[in-house]
């Protein structure tokens, strides 16, 4: 076991089903799955959709998996699910490495799928799911939900895995989708949340006047918003508020 590469495996075997269930699979679909592992949750996904590719990056368990599923509708790739190249694929089920959560999330939502169901550590799901005024609500949560719509689907106890994790866990269904609101520019978009939700406490007056040279926002352009919205914290502000905030300071419009 390398507790540094979040090998928690599902035990709980009702967990395991529902999953799959969740996941309402057909022989039409190519399942990607991120941590293939000793393959549990590998073999419940072959069993009902058309084909799945499982990324795994420990190579013990890749060649071990390889052997399982040959001459089967599985294919394995020993690599990191970071940096290798995505197959293709039309949904997503895994029990994820919890400490790549992030990245490989906006990696997937970047690729474009119907939907997907991840185990995700339970406060990073929080966090994904969380609406404006409440403490978790936080730059995740805008940018999760600026590309999918996201559920709760179960919350699972450590007793599920073995090893146990410290903490429990939580499944989500990402459903990508259009914004419901327009977005000038992603990457200003991004670096604007960095900066205001890194400083949460302040007003947004100081964190977007500390942040303006770095983000390359002329001074003169924070004027354009209103007293009584720079005088907010992050925090107060719906996704589509701070999409606004970040066109008019960008280019006006
Ligand atoms: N699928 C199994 C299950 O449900 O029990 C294992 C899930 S376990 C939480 C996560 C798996 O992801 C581990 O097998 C680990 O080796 C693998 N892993 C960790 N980091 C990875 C990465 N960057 N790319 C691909 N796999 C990774």
């Amino acid at each position: 076991m390398k507790p540094r590469l979040g090998q928690h495996f599902l035990i709980d075997q009702h967990i395991l089903e529902r999953i799959v269930r969740y996941a309402d699979l057909n022989i039409s679909d190519t399942v990607l799955e991120i941590g293939g592992g000793n393959g549990i949750l590998t073999r419940k996904l072959a069993e009902v959709a058309g084909h799945v590719v499982t990324i795994e990056l420990d190579r013990d368990l890749a060649d071990r998996l390889t052997l399982m599923t040959r001459d089967t509708n599985v294919v394995v790739i020993q690599g990191d699910a970071l940096k290798v190249e995505l197959p293709y694929f039309n949904k997503i089920v895994a029990n994820l490495p919890y400490q790549i959560s992030s990245e490989i999330t906006f990696k997937l939502l970047g690729a474009g799928f119907e939907y997907a169901v991840l185990m995700y550590q339970l406060e990073f799901a929080k966090r994904m799911l969380a609406a404006p005024g409440t403490a978790d609500y936080s730059r995740l949560s805008v940018t999760a939900q600026y590309h999918a719509n996201i559920e709760m689907l179960e919350i699972v106890p450590p007793s599920a895995f073995k090893p146990q994790p410290r903490v429990r866990s939580a499944i989500l269904k990402l459903t990508p989708r259009e914004a419901p609101y327009q977005v000038n520019d992603l990457d200003f978009f991004n670096g604007l949340l960095k900066a205001v939700f890194g400083q949460r406490r302040k007003m947004l007056k100081n964190s977007i006047t500390a942040a303006a040279p770095m983000l390359g926002i002329p001074i003169g352009n924070i004027s354009r918003l209103e007293e009584n919205v720079l005088r907010r914290r992050p925090e107060t502000l719906t996704p589509q508020e701070l999409a606004g905030l970040s066109n008019i300071i960008m280019d006006g419009t």
